[in-house]
């Protein structure tokens, strides 16, 4: 039982336990697996966005070119220049003023008397434009930073220098503060944390505060420096910690003229809120996107009446130079969505493991239980050859033994001659008694037991199996009492199948009676709980032990084994009994006597009495 234990924890127990953590395992990778895709694609979604925001920057710079090639279709640079301020105005709603100067840092419009927008430009810009003051400006790492640094010129009209700046390698990040570190300078930190950065995340990208280092770098530059050979650009600068976007041209006709356009940036936000109007519906019901400008504030969001921590996004990508520190942020509209699926696929799992090792628990246990009563009865099937063998050797021993005298002719009294007769006599039914058994329940085993049911009158069967019973007991000291109705009772059943259970009990209270050798048999008809009649056997022997009162019924079930009780037997005369009372429409049941004993009752349905 033990090695069977010891197989099963090997081959079940354990092999189901690493399953089951294999399962909680790849569960979780899934899930890991699962939030990375998500966050790759809301990545995907920013630097889209990102992408889309940084070429309408570049549209307006082609539009603005356009604006002046048209305005020069009529007139001379020179003549478009005195009042270009007005008639940019009037044609191009998102320039918020226009401006023309010389190479000389001459500037010819705005006028310094035109409206408060122009003047306030002036005042702002006037210097830098005359190249008498340097301004700071922005560009992505990885792009001019070597001919910065070889101190060449740093223009941002060339679209490959420009533009696509949401799309390049996570590399840059980590250019970022090399480079930084290279020019001495401190690298720029981002004014958001994204939650789920997707891009690789190294030493070199993140501070120890958990920030992120912007992609742009920033250094001062003159005006002339800035434009170079260049025809066209734009250009971001802060003043007084706000936006200015400048898009420029020099005309083929008068490369010593340049236009200047201030973009409006209300009128920038309105297109950019365009732009996020082409995010999926799918894609709605789970985030929102906002552009964030260079103070964390949204300036256009994918869905009103949103509010939250705009710098704590899900993912967010940097529109680039033409708009530096605005970011293209995604946040979660059900932030806690995430952990509570994931939450409700552990408890799932949980439970569904539960469950399986609850099923092998039960499964093992029925197992093991199957294995022991095999294993029981097994055992008592090798019991029952040597008891049979036993029962039919001592029979046989006797019946030879007193066969032989008679035989030889060495018993000269009749009485003592007719008393042998008498042993071989019983010894020889006994025997005949013990094969029936078997056979009868080899047949019953193999559902071939045929019964020969008949009206027939079981006082009748009953007193004749006792008095052919009765000099047997009397024989070995017995005091054998028989309490018969008077009138029959008529029952429908096997006269031979019945006297057999009869004998069967009777040889039973016999044989564990002990010392008190007293027999009852009686035959009572009861009215309740239906009319029936009981058959009942009463000794006053050892009794049956407790706990055993229905495991005397079982196939070769010895409550006395014949070694310690001395009590030969096969364990089948009681199964042989209650199935012969059972396929009767009755039952056999033990009591137990006050006072020691047994008491089996042999209980049969009655026939109704003829009319
Ligand atoms: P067996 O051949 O062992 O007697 P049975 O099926 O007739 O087989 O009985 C099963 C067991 O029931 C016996 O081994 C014995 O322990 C118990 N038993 C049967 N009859 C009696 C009785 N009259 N008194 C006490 N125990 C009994």
């Amino acid at each position: 039982m033990k090695k069977v234990a010891v197989v099963f924890v090997l081959a079940v127990i354990a092999p189901s336990l690493v399953l089951a953590w294999l399962a909680v395992r790849s569960v979780r990778d899934q899930q890991y697996a699962l939030e990375r895709q998500r966050s790759l694609l809301y990545q995907g979604v920013a630097d889209g966005l990102a992408k889309a925001a940084s070429a309408l920057l570049k549209d307006r710079e082609h539009e603005f070119v356009a604006q002046v090639q048209s305005l020069l279709a009529s007139t001379t640079p020179r003549q478009l220049a005195v009042g270009f301020d007005e008639r940019l105005r009037t044609n191009w709603q998102v320039a918020r003023v226009g401006c023309a100067v010389t190479l000389k840092g001459e500037i010819l419009s705005p006028s310094p008397h035109g409206p408060p927008e122009s003047r306030l430009f002036l005042a702002d810009n006037a210097k830098f434009l005359g190249n008498r003051e340097t301004v700071e400006v922005f560009w992505t790492y990885g792009k001019v930073d070597d001919k910065f640094a070889n101190n060449q010129t740093l223009a941002q009209n060339d679209s490959s220098k420009t533009l696509g700046t949401a799309t390049e390698e996570p590399q840059e990040q980590q250019l970022n503060s090399a480079y930084a570190k290279k020019l001495g300078k401190a690298p720029q930190i981002r004014n958001v944390v994204p939650q789920q950065q997707a891009i690789a995340q190294t030493k070199d990208t993140t501070d120890f505060a958990g920030q992120q280092y912007s992609k742009l770098s920033s250094a001062e530059a003159e005006f002339r420096q800035l434009i170079g050979e260049e025809s066209e650009g734009t250009l971001a600068r802060f003043l007084d910690n706000k936006l200015n976007v400048l898009c420029w041209f020099r005309p083929p006709r008068d490369t010593n003229l340049i236009f200047v356009a201030q973009l409006s940036l209300a009128a920038i936000k309105t297109q950019l809120q365009s732009i996020l109007s082409d995010l999926e519906p799918a894609l709605r019901q789970e985030i929102i996107v906002a552009v964030l400008d260079d103070t964390a504030r949204p300036a256009a969001l994918s869905q009103t009446g949103f509010a939250t921590n705009w710098k704590r996004p899900v993912v967010s990508t940097e529109i680039g130079e033409v708009l530096p520190h605005w970011e293209l942020a995604v946040y979660l509209l059900d932030p806690g969505k995430l952990t509570r699926s994931a939450q409700l696929l552990k408890l799932t799992l949980s439970l569904l493991i539960t469950v399986l090792l609850f099923s092998i628990a039960i499964g093992s246990w029925l197992i093991v239980s199957d294995l022991r009563r095999q294993l029981t009865l097994a055992r008592q099937k090798t019991d029952f050859v040597s008891n049979v063998s036993h029962e039919l050797k001592t029979p046989l021993t006797s019946i030879r033994m007193f066969a032989e005298l008679l035989a030889e002719g060495r018993v000269a009294d009749p009485a003592k001659r007719q008393s042998y007769l008498n042993i071989i006599t019983a010894e020889s039914s006994r025997l005949t008694r013990l094969i029936n058994n078997v056979l009868d329940f080899s047949r019953m085993e193999r559902g071939e037991k045929k019964y020969d049911l008949r009206r027939l009158n079981l006082v009748e069967l009953v007193r004749e199996t006792a008095s052919n019973y009765r000099p047997h007991l009397e024989a070995s000291g017995f005091k054998f009492e028989c309490e018969l109705p008077q009138a029959g009772v008529e029952i429908n059943g096997d006269h031979d199948a019945l006297a057999q259970v009869t004998v069967n009990l009777l040889s039973n209270a016999e044989k564990y009676s002990g010392s008190v050798k007293e027999i009852c048999l009686k035959v009572e008809v009861k009215p309740e709980p239906f009319r029936h009649v009981e058959v009942q056997i009463l000794d006053c022997g050892v009794g049956v032990p407790r706990n055993c009162e229905e495991r005397i019924f079982e196939k070769f079930y010895r409550a006395h084994d014949s070694l310690s009780s001395g009590i030969q037997g096969s364990g089948l005369g009681l199964t042989l009994a209650r199935q012969i009372a059972r396929a009767h429409g009755g039952e056999v049941a033990y009591q137990s006597r006050d006072g020691g004993g047994s008491c089996f009752i042999l209980r049969l349905p009655m026939l109704p009495a003829n009319p």
